[in-house]
């Protein structure tokens, strides 16, 4: 197997600070907005420009987590109601009501993840608006969804797939093309 790296540890942390800064431009500050991070991954970059908004802020910047195991459309054949039972927004309290959601994911590929989000964030209150941010957009969208916040266009081939390392949870940071 070919491993190709796109990103190194000083180009993630540079997009990760150019989105921070991008986020406040768009929504002239931070108020009334809430960082969402889908698990797994998406959940640790959401963290880090959380972090990096409040460097720059001097605010805590709301948080939350989205789980949303099963709700994909093309993973399961059960019924999408008693799979909508498994998605998962914490922390519980967390009110979406009239918020500006900027979900955050490592990768988007077809966008049916970003659907399935959405359709999940729906459930939950309605947002005022919902805004996407993610560290590698690799293409081949199926549905009408573009990110807002892109840290690095890597175009790809089908047969070829993203490698996201994130050192809470692989020991370094760095983005990789992997061809079969
Ligand atoms: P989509 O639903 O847009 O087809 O795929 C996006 C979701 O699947 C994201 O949550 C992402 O983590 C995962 N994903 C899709 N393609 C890749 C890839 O090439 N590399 C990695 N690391 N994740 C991918
Ligand atoms: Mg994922």
């Amino acid at each position: 197997m070919h491993v190709n790296i796109i990103m190194d540890e000083t180009a993630i942390r540079r997009a990760l600070t150019r989105i921070a800064h991008e986020i406040l431009e768009k929504n002239k500050g931070i108020e009334d907005c809430i960082i969402v991070g889908i698990r797994t991954r998406g959940v640790y970059l959401a963290r880090r420009i959380a972090a990096r908004i409040q460097e720059i802020e001097g605010t805590p910047v709301p948080y939350g987590e989205l789980d949303i195991t099963g709700y994909r459309d093309d993973r399961s054949d059960e019924p999408k109601a008693a799979l909508g039972e498994q998605v998962r927004l914490t922390p519980e309290n967390l009110s979406i009501r009239d918020k500006k959601i900027i979900l955050c994911d490592d990768v988007l590929y077809t966008g049916r993840t970003i659907r399935a989000a959405m359709d999940a964030l729906m459930d939950c209150g309605r947002p005022n608006q919902i805004q996407l941010a993610v560290l590698a957009d690799r293409g081949h969208r199926e549905l009408p969804i573009r990110p807002d916040y892109i840290g690095k266009n890597v175009p790809t081939s089908k047969l070829e797939e993203i490698e996201v390392r994130l050192s809470e949870v692989d020991g370094n940071d760095q983005v990789n093309i992997l061809q079969r």
